[in-house]
């Protein structure tokens, strides 16, 4: 009997047991548990494979986008466009900081924000725009970065689920998903593509100004310590988390790689099929499949998830419920805007185990068993 699970972390472990637990060890033994120089290491390492000049670490991916929204220095009642369709993060610092949010619709095809959404929501008050690389694809970031450009408002990326990932502009320019912000954000959340033993975040930025404030705010808005400028948090990424990264850094391409063959499986055995929709993988960026989600047309999705289960094929829907329909917002009265694509992904989206360690034997059951179960309600 299979064991199977949405994200198996233990045998991915089992693969890189010797150097993790030397890791583990040696900052133990060092004692250097805050601060220590694993983290600066990482954080060189990561600029490195992102192409930024500055990686800031931080505690996790929620925090590193609150982060990034302080040091903008914004105000609140600001306005802050980001998509409903994403996991609440995103949204719940903009509220945080008594900013406003400003939902925009997603495509149906790539699930990311939807630029003509976005030119509409625009007014005098907008002061950031945050596109959310959801499941593992880049944003359409060029028409964004031409929009934002053309009304002087920066771009924060949120990149905690595609780290890894890339997008090819027109001139032929490759990206790495959060460098082509102000900030880019991401999360090195256990069941992230980068993920670490525990929470873990971080910020990246080509701006040295920036740079330094992301980093004073991390740390309670100091530079030297016990003179503080301004109101910051405590935001640090473990030593120990950080010596995780750094193993796990080297391996995050074919980490990636896993993701996108496991892909390929599901695509082909669902290809054709009048009910499942397979994620769409626009021709600008590399997917690199946080998750894999379909959309099920014409059958109901709670049968579905529900026999599915009782194959012990796990599932899950991201996200049951927006974010502007969270009573979290309600006092923005936003729980009844349109967002008729947002919506109807909503209802019809569902997600697969997806990892690095999935087997062809373990594709093959989870595959057939949704066609099965597909077909017989169909
Ligand atoms: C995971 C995630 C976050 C938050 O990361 P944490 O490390 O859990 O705080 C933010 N945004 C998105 C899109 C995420 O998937």
């Amino acid at each position: 009997m299979l064991n199977l699970q949405m994200v198996d972390l233990k045998r991915q472990y089992g693969k890189i047991k010797p150097e993790i637990d030397a890791a583990i060890q040696n900052v133990v033994e060092s004692t250097a548990y805050i601060n220590g120089p694993d983290v600066h290491h990482f954080a060189t390492e990561l600029a490195a494979y992102l192409g930024v000049k500055h990686v800031i670490p931080c505690a996790n991916g929620t925090d590193a986008l609150q982060i990034a929204l302080m040091a903008l220095g914004l105000k609140p009642g600001d306005e802050v466009i980001t998509t409903s369709y994403t996991y609440i993060a995103t949204v719940e610092v903009v509220a945080l900081l008594r900013l406003k949010p400003v939902f925009v619709d997603v495509d149906a095809d790539t699930f990311t924000m939807n630029i003509e959404s976005v030119n509409r929501a625009i007014t005098p008050k907008t002061r950031a725009i945050i596109p959310v690389h959801l499941y593992g694809q880049s944003a359409n970031m060029e028409p964004l970065i031409a929009l934002a450009k053309q009304h002087n408002i920066p771009l924060i990326e949120d990149n905690a689920q595609a780290i890894g990932s890339s997008y090819a502009f027109s001139d032929g320019t490759v990206k790495k998903t959060g460098a082509m912000g102000i900030v880019g954000c991401t999360s090195f959340f256990p069941s992230k593509n980068l993920g670490c033993y525990g929470d873990g975040g971080a910020m990246f930025t080509n701006d040295d100004a920036l740079a330094e404030k992301l980093k004073m705010i991390a740390n309670h808005g100091q530079k030297t310590r016990y003179y503080h400028e301004m109101v910051g948090c405590n935001s640090r990424l473990d030593t120990i988390q950080a010596a995780i990264l750094r193993i796990k850094l080297r391996h995050l391409d074919e980490y990636c790689n896993a993701r996108r063959a496991a892909a390929d499986y599901y695509d082909a055995a669902f290809a054709n099929n009048p009910n499942i929709i397979t994620p769409y993988r626009a021709p600008y960026t590399r997917h690199v499949f946080h998750q894999y989600t379909l959309q099920l047309k014409n059958v109901n999705r709670d049968e579905v998830q529900k026999k599915l289960t009782d194959k012990n094929i796990p599932c899950m829907i991201y996200y049951p419920v927006p974010c502007h329909k969270q009573n979290m917002l309600k006092e923005y009265g936003v729980a009844d805007l349109y967002l008729p694509v947002t919506d109807m992904l909503q209802d019809c989206v569902i997600s697969l185990p997806m990892h690095t360690e999935l087997t062809e034997e373990e594709l093959s059951y989870i595959a057939n068993g949704l066609l099965e179960i597909v077909s017989n309600i169909g």
